[in-house]
């Protein structure tokens, strides 16, 4: 059934260790295993930057309980200490920090009014092991405001070509390796 609000967007990590390069596939995999029709999340967001489509955008996902019926969810690779699995860790890389921006900036772009939060501002959850509300101020990204003034939207498209370049640099550099 499609969702018919969208009024938060919630930020996971998978609880692994950064040198696990998983996917998308192998989260949708164990989601199965836990007897979910499929991945719960819309996105993941590998190790190495690249973004990745779980279940549709528009679809109930299954990442918040009690919130899935309204909100997004995106999962970072990563998040627990290399030597200890139970130690919550932000190790993530700064190809995911600009993939979750761009990402975020485009959600909140098309879903106006939509907060962004951390899935332990929820729960009792260190997932995903940062604060979000901390980096989201520290980042600039707008979180609540709708925008409507050319003003704004010029910011907003400023910032925007900013992150795109800066991905074009740290992506478009490892290519030509
Ligand atoms: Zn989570």
């Amino acid at each position: 059934m499609p969702r018919q609000i969208t009024d938060t967007i919630f930020v996971h990590c998978s609880a692994t260790k950064p040198s696990m390069d998983i996917d998308a596939k192998e989260i949708d995999r164990w989601h199965r295993e836990r007897g979910f029709l499929k991945i719960g999340y819309h996105f993941v967001i590998k190790r190495d930057g690249t973004k990745e489509t779980g279940r549709d955008l528009m679809e109930a996902g299954a990442h918040v309980k009690g919130h899935n019926h309204k909100s997004i969810g995106l999962c970072l690779i990563g998040g627990v200490s290399e030597s200890d699995v139970n130690v919550p860790d932000n190790n993530f890389t700064k190809e995911q920090w600009l993939t979750l921006k761009n990402l975020l900036n485009d959600l909140i772009e098309q879903f106006p009014g939509v907060v962004v939060k951390g899935h332990n501002e929820v729960s009792s959850k260190a997932c995903p092991s940062f604060d979000v509300q901390a980096w989201l101020l520290k980042e600039g990204i707008i979180k609540t405001k709708q925008v409507t003034t050319p003003e704004e939207k010029q910011y907003l498209e400023e910032k925007r070509e900013q992150f795109r370049g800066e991905q074009l640099e740290l992506f478009g550099g490892r290519k030509d390796k």
